[in-house]
């Protein structure tokens, strides 16, 4: 999800003193644009709680922070599996979770936010999502573990959701908004 202000302390500093002790090398992905095809991939249950889903999930962690985001999908970086990643705080500790086969059990009231996404780099849109969500899901541990939120979080939670289905945030914008955005994004495609 969107890009983060990057002034002040940066929870990516916690986050990297939090890993002191990872042996291996993390690896920062190539993030995915629109309208690359790869982002329409619905994401695969994850199975297998082992140590390459430990690593794949510390990398998305150090894709998003560097990228900067507040949140990032598997299928962002080409990974067809059900995993997202979220920090939304601004300063301070990190509040990194990691959310592998998550589901969303219950959405409650109405809020439009201005949302940005790392796969459409300068596109700001406001959508309306549900305010609050109460999310089931499992941490990279397989531990399950369920969240109520509101706020950026929940908005946040509702659009890496979004990913892992190959839905996009043009998908929530009328006809007109989305041409727009289509045309934005092919142009620059073109220009890279
Ligand atoms: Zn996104």
């Amino acid at each position: 999800m969107w890009a983060r202000a990057s002034a002040g302390s940066s929870p990516r500093e916690s986050f990297r003193t939090l890993q002191t002790q990872a042996v291996t090398a993390m690896t920062i992905h190539t993030i995915l644009h629109y309208p690359d095809k790869r982002l329409r991939i619905p994401g695969e249950p994850v199975t297998d709680f082992g140590d390459e889903l430990a690593k794949l999930v510390d990398d998305m962690a150090e894709t998003m922070y560097a990228a900067p985001g507040v949140g990032l999908a598997a299928p962002q970086i080409g990974i067809s599996w059900r995993i997202f990643v979220i920090d939304v705080s601004s300063e301070g500790p990190s509040e990194l979770r990691a959310f592998v086969n998550p589901e969303i059990i219950e959405k409650d009231g109405k809020v439009a936010w201005e949302e940005g996404c790392l796969s459409f780099p300068g596109v700001h849109q406001e959508i309306k999502r549900a305010e609050r969500v109460k999310v089931r899901a499992q941490d990279a541990t397989g531990e399950s573990f369920e969240l109520e939120a509101d706020g950026l979080l929940a908005i946040a939670i509702q659009h890496e959701n979004d990913h892992l289905e190959g839905k996009l945030m043009v998908d929530h914008l009328s006809p007109l908004k989305r041409r727009s955005v289509h045309r934005t994004m092919v142009k620059r495609a073109a220009a890279s």
